[in-house]
């Protein structure tokens, strides 16, 4: 059995992403370790400190459908972030001994960098009415850019884009915009448009958010809220291994420079199903694509037929293909009849199946999905009080472990004691 921590920001209500993502993850290892899950509250102020009049409600319904979900108090303790401050202690002190390179090279500060630069300019060249085709491009895109010759085009499609931004984004001497232009240039786009765009980026407020300090330490801030356990490991997906790497460095140059007071911690690699939002696109709240734990069955059905389908089928004879189409991804993971699955693929690709009939059955197995936890966030809700106790016990008890912690790091820091 290992000392297991793992956190959670509070941003709502749970989707399907988190619970396939996270929650389902949880609900087994709460049976096998002794873990400790927290509501990560002081992260969610990173690149949202602006907006905190919401923050206690997320906080809230999080807690409910973590407990909906049937995270059990009884199995695994429950506690949130800032009613532990000792974690701030420890994220101060670690922050003395950590290279700040070490964080500027992090791979996911980098990537948000990325996408919000993206989606901006995607937003503007939209804004302009440039046509940014959805469909994937149908050559390569070094192919596409020999042929690209400014004249004829004038739509560039959306995997273009992404990959120009990708190259000038992602290279050794910092963001690339003169590339940026000279490529969207190349594909068609007005050039007084890209200028414009370049220049936004260049000088203006996107990514301002997170250019604080706060948001380029958060790693450290990760680190102490798992070391301050001394948690022998985190459950993580692919992505998020630099960060366990940062934390095991952290570690290893605290215990060098001091005592061999915390362990390095394992990543434990969760294999999570992928499911993207209605649209395609990931599923996200801000792309307003998800499907809520808590929704309602009307919810659901209407979100189900909004869903997008196999692009080329458009008509309802046409034959279709299950393996580009995001109904049957949630299918895959819903529909947990075998045979009916079989049967699905099978009449889709021969159009003996129509797409809202798909669609029904979808919606079908999602909402007996949903309902017991549903029902479960209901009997929470009128109640809230009562449940929400165990994650002020949990916060009482987690105090005492890290007070007892942080006693053991000041000593072999010899700091003042008072
Ligand atoms: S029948 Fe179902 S799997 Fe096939 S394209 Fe339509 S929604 Fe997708």
């Amino acid at each position: 059995m290992k000392k297991i921590v793992s956190g959670m920001r509070p941003t709502g209500k749970l989707h399907l992403g988190h619970y396939l993502g996270v929650i389902k993850n949880w609900l087994k290892l709460q049976d096998e370790h002794d873990c400790y899950f927290f509501v990560a509250d002081w992260h969610a102020l990173t690149n949202k400190y602006k907006n905190t009049e919401d923050l206690k409600e997320n906080i809230k319904q999080m807690i409910i459908d973590w407990l909906a979900c049937g995270i059990d108090p009884k199995k695994a303790t429950l506690f949130v972030q800032s009613g532990v401050k000792q974690h701030s202690e420890l994220a101060l002190l670690f922050s003395m001994i950590t290279p700040k390179s070490w964080l500027e090279l992090n791979p996911s500060y980098k990537d948000l960098k990325f996408n919000l630069f993206y989606q901006y300019l995607r937003d503007f060249l939209l804004g302009k009415q440039v046509k940014i085709n959805q469909a994937p491009p149908p050559e390569s895109f070094d192919e596409a850019l020999e042929k690209a010759t400014g004249k004829q085009k004038n739509k560039i499609f959306e995997e273009y884009l992404r990959e120009a931004f990708h190259r000038a984004f992602y290279n050794q001497k910092g963001i690339n915009f003169e590339y940026l232009k000279e490529v969207l240039i190349k594909f068609g786009i007005n050039k007084k448009i890209v200028e414009e765009a370049i220049d936004n980026l260049e000088k203006g407020d996107v990514g301002k958010d997170i250019d604080t300090l706060g948001f380029l330490a958060y790693p450290v801030l990760q680190a102490a809220d798992i070391l301050i356990y001394k948690a022998e490991g985190v459950p993580v997906g692919e992505d998020q291994l630099p960060h366990i790497e940062l934390t095991r460095e952290i570690a290893r140059r605290f215990n060098n420079l001091y005592d061999e007071i915390f362990p390095e911690p394992e990543a434990i690699l969760t294999e999570a199903a992928k499911l993207p939002g209605i649209d395609g696109r990931k599923m996200s709240k801000s792309y307003n694509n998800a499907i809520y734990l808590s929704d309602s069955e009307e919810e659901v059905n209407k979100k189900t037929m909004q869903m997008k389908t196999d692009p080329q089928r458009i008509r309802r004879t046409d034959p279709g293909n299950p393996d580009v189409c995001i109904v049957y991804d949630y299918h895959k993971i819903f529909t947990k009849d075998e045979n009916l699955l079989k049967d699905i693929d099978q009449k889709c690709r021969t159009a003996e199946i129509g797409c809202t009939d798909c669609k029904k059955i979808l919606a079908e197995n999602l909402n007996k999905f949903l309902e017991p936890i549903r029902d479960k966030r209901k009997e929470i809700e009128k109640d809230y009080e009562k449940y929400e106790k165990f994650f002020i016990e949990g916060t009482l008890r987690c105090r005492e472990i890290a007070e007892s912690n942080m006693k053991e790091v000041r000593k072999a820091m010899r700091l003042y004691e008072i």
